[in-house]
């Protein structure tokens, strides 16, 4: 399966979702490397052990507020994809629903507004 990474501010919400855990483009903010521990030397064949230092995630700089960003793994990009569509259908559905009830308000003013001077049928009567 193909590996979705996504860089997400926190800050101002910026995204992007790429393919590989690098961003030429974007300013990497530099990070000190971390040793694990201190050299030793091995008890076992007396040589000397430097401890690799930590991974660090890349850190980037958001384009759009300057904050640290860095990329985290989407482990299942599909169920990522089908809840931001849920998400999407229902903002839709509450969009059209908001509509549907600000249209039968605006019916119901006509209405109330029709009422008062409405006495259309009488006013038929007499032209009949
Ligand atoms: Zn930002």
């Amino acid at each position: 399966m193909e590996e979705i990474y996504q860089l997400f501010c926190n800050k101002c919400g910026w995204k992007r979702v790429s393919d590989h855990s690098d961003a030429h483009d974007l300013f990497e903010i530099k990070t000190v490397d971390v040793p694990k521990g201190i050299p030793h030397i091995d008890p076992v064949n007396g040589s000397m052990c430097i401890p690799k230092s930590l991974k660090r995630k890349k850190k980037y700089r958001c384009p759009n507020c300057g904050f640290a960003v860095s990329f985290h793994k989407i482990e299942n990009p599909q169920e990522e994809v089908k809840q931001n569509m849920n998400l999407q259908r229902r903002i839709q559905k509450r969009i059209e629903n908001d509509e549907k009830e600000r249209l039968k308000q605006l019916e119901r003013d006509q209405k109330k507004r029709d009422r008062p001077n409405g006495g259309e049928a009488s006013t038929d009567r007499r032209t009949l």
